[in-house]
């Protein structure tokens, strides 16, 4: 019997994975629809590279918004998550494990802040937090110190306490009565702060660049005056690292570009380069509030996630890497000012962002801009009303990130 010559699938659109169309559907069906989706279901990565489920390529310069800065698919993290796959998924904290105490001692010593608490996200980082805020100041003996300052345009996480840290109303509308204890005051304003400072504060809780916000660094010298106010009125000083942490800014945490010490910060995203972590690093003095029993996370610390981030930071760590990211967002902003010049006047308001944390402010409403660079291939989000935020892993090249801004301009001059 001979065999019947078989017919070929195609290699790039396989007929037996469904197409982007086909998944939208089913997840209109089943997933709470919390969230404005783009339109493609994206199946695999590379590099600064994804692809959807139509085989369609994209330049990915937002990097699951600032979290796999080293890309998508890095072999040594890769290699790092599936050995500890291999070896021990997870055990209960209420058990020593390898790679949490390995991650601890290297997050501890690039940040100086000499103890972690690890968790699963920048949310349940910054709840770690407002609690500790509290834990300490009754432990202080002045528990009537609760309230936290926190900043307008900021962007603290979605549960009820960090929600309500956020300040900005449209995240709040409906969830009301919120947690007491918030007060927000306009970023970069040290006398609103100092004018906030009450017999109440306990704390205050800032992003050195406003990430959410529409990519906007706090003015030179604000972290240097809050560390004084802090110093002088016996208040904590909390940096919110979520985005800004991990190298993205050029230096491992946005506060060092001030020289100042936080007394404690909270970290995520990019820490597993998208496993789900992470963390809350704080001064010797403080961690003592949190005696045994005030806090956990059943899941906080897990053994894949702290295997890919001990891998992330061996990376990091590397002096040419953060040296890398300063001059290739160096690179960004002289194309993007270059590339402002030639397109009508005040169609790009604005270029900003320190190391791999940019934005270009438009002049206008910047979602439907966010759908038309996707159809031209290029992966960024909105970060605010008006910016169109970049948040490319640190493997990118100078190449694609021309690529990603002659995409920009390609769609901006059509506008
Ligand atoms: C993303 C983000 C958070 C929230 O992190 P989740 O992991 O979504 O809970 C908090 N703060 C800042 C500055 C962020 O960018």
């Amino acid at each position: 019997m001979t065999a019947l010559p078989q017919p070929q699938p195609s290699p790039a659109a396989p007929s037996a994975s469904p197409s982007n169309d086909a998944i939208i559907q089913k997840a209109k069906r089943h997933l709470l629809q919390n969230y404005k989706q783009q339109p493609v279901v994206l199946v695999r990565g590379q590099g600064s590279r994804v692809w959807d489920a139509d085989g369609r390529e994209y330049l990915d310069l937002l990097g699951g918004i600032a979290t796999c800065a080293l890309g998508h698919c890095h072999p040594e993290v890769v290699a790092a998550a599936k050995a500890q796959l291999d070896s021990l998924w997870h055990v209960s904290n209420v058990f020593y494990s390898q790679p949490q105490i390995d991650l601890a001692a290297q997050l501890t010593e690039w940040s100086g802040l000499p103890r972690a608490f690890f968790c699963n996200s920048g949310g349940e980082a910054n709840e770690a937090l407002l609690k500790l805020a509290r834990k300490v100041m009754k432990d202080r003996g002045t528990p009537e110190r609760y309230e936290v300052i926190t900043f307008e345009k900021s962007f603290h996480g979605r549960t009820l306490a960090t929600v309500t840290a956020t300040g900005q109303a449209k995240y709040h509308a409906g969830f009301e009565p919120l947690p007491a204890g918030f007060t927000h005051v306009p970023y970069g304003d040290i006398d609103a702060v100092r004018r906030a400072v009450g017999p109440a504060t306990a704390a205050i809780l800032v992003e050195p660049i406003q990430g959410e916000g529409g990519v906007r660094a706090a003015p030179p010298g604000f972290l240097t005056a809050l560390r004084a106010l802090c110093d002088e009125r016996g208040l904590l000083l909390f940096v919110d690292e979520v985005q800004t942490g991990m190298g993205r800014t050029g230096l491992p945490f946005g506060f060092m570009h001030e020289g100042i010490l936080p007394d404690a910060i909270s970290v995520a995203k990019a820490l597993g380069n998208g496993l789900p972590i992470g963390a809350m690093l704080c001064r010797e003095e403080l961690g003592k509030s949190l005696t045994p029993g005030t806090h956990g996370s059943t899941f906080g610390g897990n053994l894949v996630a702290a295997a890919a981030a001990n891998a992330v930071l061996r990376i990091l760590r590397r002096p040419e890497v953060l040296q890398d990211v300063r001059a290739k967002g160096e690179h960004f902003l002289a194309r993007a000012r270059e590339l402002q010049g030639r397109l009508p006047p005040g169609r790009i308001q604005a270029v900003r962002g320190q190391g791999l944390l940019l934005g270009l402010e438009l002049d206008r409403e910047v979602a439907p801009v966010i759908g038309l660079l996707r159809e031209a291939g290029l992966l960024v989000n909105a970060a605010g009303e008006r910016t169109v935020r970049f948040a490319p892993p640190f493997i990118v090249t100078r190449e694609e990130l021309d690529e990603g801004l002659a995409i920009v301009e390609r769609v901006l001059a059509t506008l």
